[in-house]
């Protein structure tokens, strides 16, 4: 039953708003979801393992896998890059997986510039004050590094209208739900495609703004048409 329901599904959001715990709370309740492991140039992190959190590279491995057409996509971001192998993706897709690329906004634009249709999610934190704290706590980056991902963080957010959905990270139980559930609408929808299930893809949101923000019990933003009822300027 599982023939025709995979799909790849794209994940944005500014470093420190949360990405990594909501995928790995989506991996643990849904069997169906898998994670693409990126290459980077970028040195491993605390605890990050090589194979698990990323395949670590030198720069010149990662242009030899750009030369090789190895690469679904790939972006620099800061002074390092960032890639998504191809080979895993879609030997997933054929077995009906859910794929979750988490990737920066510059990869989703080259995915989508080849397939419009792809499905994706953009993870904001619930204010810019919470990054900041998020960003200061992990205490593994330099300050000069943070400075340059809340840089970074002020323009990606502005890329979030981009986005079919918007989830507000406040409790990340909520946002896991809540990434659960468009997951199961989309699978739901492929399953059956003369399903009489609202299609939610390719909502219009409003382009936001980094001081925009935001109803500290918002969930899943609303779509434009919305935005007025929940007290967004
Ligand atoms: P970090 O250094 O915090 O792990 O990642 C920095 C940024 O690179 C994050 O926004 C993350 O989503 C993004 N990123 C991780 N892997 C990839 C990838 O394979 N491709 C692209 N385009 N971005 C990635």
């Amino acid at each position: 039953m599982t023939e025709g329901t995979g799909f790849l599904l794209i994940l944005s959001g500014p470093s420190g708003s949360g990405k990594d715990s909501v995928i790995r709370n989506i991996i643990a309740r849904d069997d169906k979801t898998v994670v693409s492991i990126s290459m980077t140039t970028r040195a491993p992190r605390g605890k990050e393992v090589d194979g698990k959190d990323y395949y670590f590279v030198t720069k010149e491995e990662f242009q030899s896998h750009i030369d090789n057409d190895e690469m679904l996509e790939w972006a620099q971001y800061g002074s390092n890059f960032y890639g998504t192998p191809k080979a895993p993706i879609e030997k997933w897709i054929a077995e009906g997986k859910t794929v979750i690329l988490e990737i920066e906004v510059q990869g989703a634009d080259k995915i989508r510039a080849k397939n419009p249709d792809i499905m994706s999610m953009f993870l904001l934190p619930p204010s810019f004050h919470v990054l900041e704290e998020r960003l200061r706590k992990r205490a593994t980056d330099s300050e000069e590094d943070i400075k340059a991902r809340l840089e970074v963080a002020k323009s990606e957010i502005g890329r979030a209208s981009d986005y079919d959905y918007i989830i507000v990270n406040n409790r990340l139980e909520d946002a896991v739900e809540d990434a659960l559930e468009i997951i199961f609408r989309h699978r739901r929808h492929l399953r059956e495609s003369e399903s009489q299930d609202e299609f939610y893809y390719g909502h219009q949101y409003k382009e936001l703004q980094v001081d925009d923000y935001i109803d500290e019990n918002a969930r899943v933003l609303p779509p434009i048409e919305d935005f007025s009822e929940r007290g967004l300027k």
